[in-house]
């Protein structure tokens, strides 16, 4: 009705990293998980392409019966390294990991705890699985404390889940505190890795690396293929007893096709470049900074973004960062708007992702850019949102 272009949706004709070709033009690109730049890295499509040449394009059945191939337990003995654990078990999905693992974990007799902004796909296990569901606000461990307190005894088992980089706010728990607090109440320690592989920690392996904290501590490590990794697919790494678990249990493996094989092995390569180039990390990190320290000098709201690999500028108004999202888009910059209902009204905002490809030059420009136009927006959206009315 306000004649406002649809942000969502927008076709990228090729590859989208630090740059990406919309329509006929080609875009500075903040919209794109691929951390360490290696999605389309030489030598990860050269591992995929190996594994076509070798297994075809599907395990073409589920890994119980004859979908098992060499590359997915190659993949799963390096992911359990990254977390210390004793295995490992990939997943066709980071979403169905999560609804499928947690769904089949835990049951009417347990609670949930977890953050107020934890993924969709934890919410819908919870859901799935038929327990007691309970958030704390965000980052908040003494309301989680208090929660605890109020209804531990009520409850057969508790599950406690946390992200270890929250994708919202770009923002991560006090891990130690999580740990501390499972074991003085007897419960599960979940940690959904999806944003901080790559990311967090200097050779970029995550929360624990960060903070220091042995990764034993926690019970369930989950993580995705699609962000770092430059896959598809979620993962668990833990107890050999938990993965065994899954493995026999957990219909999302059971009763779904292995990992597509060239999929694997692009992750696995992925996984080894990471591990091999710890400076994609530390420019990420650089990046990250960068992008924050900007945006901060030219007055934009960040929030409590750490400057890492993700950061919001908050705007307050869905239509404003659905507008403001287009101006750039003009303006030569892809930048997602995060909308009502997606996060409260007054932190509709526009979010960021920083990669470790992103020159100096383009993450100054892009918060400079953003400045400008929030300026030249001032007054307008209330004009819209009187017209639409
Ligand atoms: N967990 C978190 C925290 C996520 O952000 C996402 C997706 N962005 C998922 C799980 C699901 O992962 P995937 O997209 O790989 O299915």
């Amino acid at each position: 009705m306000i004649g406002l272009e649809n942000p969502f949706f927008r076709v990228h004709e090729r590859r989208a990293g630090a740059e990406t070709l919309i329509g006929n033009r080609v875009l500075s690109n903040f919209s794109s998980y691929d951390y360490l730049g290696l999605n389309g890295h030489l030598e990860v499509q050269d591992a995929a392409k190996a594994a076509i040449e070798r297994y075809g394009t599907s395990a073409s059945a589920s890994r119980l019966v004859a979908g098992e191939r060499p590359i997915h337990r190659e993949l799963e003995r390096a992911l359990a390294e990254v977390y210390r654990a004793e295995d490992c078990v990939v997943l066709v999905s980071g979403h169905a990991t999560n609804v499928g693992v947690i769904g089949q974990l835990v049951g009417p007799k347990d609670l949930i705890v977890h953050d107020e902004l934890i993924h969709n796909s934890i919410v819908v296990g919870a859901q799935l699985s038929g327990a007691q569901r309970r958030s704390f606000p965000h980052n908040d461990l003494d309301a989680l404390e208090k929660l605890l307190i109020a209804q531990r005894r009520q409850y057969h088992r508790v599950l406690i889940v946390a992200e270890g980089l929250y994708s919202m706010d770009g923002d991560w728990p006090d891990l130690a505190r999580l740990v501390d607090l499972k074991k003085r109440f007897g419960a599960w320690l979940m940690m959904d890795e999806a944003h901080s592989l790559g990311v967090l920690g200097k050779r970029g392996l995550g929360i624990w690396e960060e903070t220091g904290i042995d990764p034993n501590e926690v019970d369930i490590w989950m993580g995705t293929l699609s962000k770092t990794l430059s896959g598809a697919g979620g993962y668990i790494a833990g107890s050999a007893a938990l993965v065994e678990y899954i493995k026999t249990s957990v219909g999302a493996f059971v009763f779904s096709v292995g990992l597509s094989p060239p999929v694997a092995a692009a992750s696995r390569k992925a996984l080894e470049i990471m591990l091999r180039e710890p400076e994609r990390v530390e420019r990420l990190h650089r990046n990250g900074r960068l992008f924050v320290e900007t945006a901060k000098r030219h007055g934009l709201d960040t929030g409590t973004a750490a400057g890492t690999a993700i950061a919001p500028v908050i705007l307050g108004e869905s239509l404003k960062a659905a507008m403001l999202s287009n101006r750039l888009s003009e303006r030569g910059f892809n930048v997602m708007p995060i909308l009502h209902p997606a996060v409260p009204e007054r932190l509709a905002r526009l979010r960021f992702f920083i990669t470790s490809e992103h020159t100096p030059e383009q993450i100054e420009e892009a918060a400079r850019v953003t400045a400008e136009e929030i300026a030249g927006l001032a007054g307008t959206t209330e004009v819209l949102q009187n017209l639409a009315k």
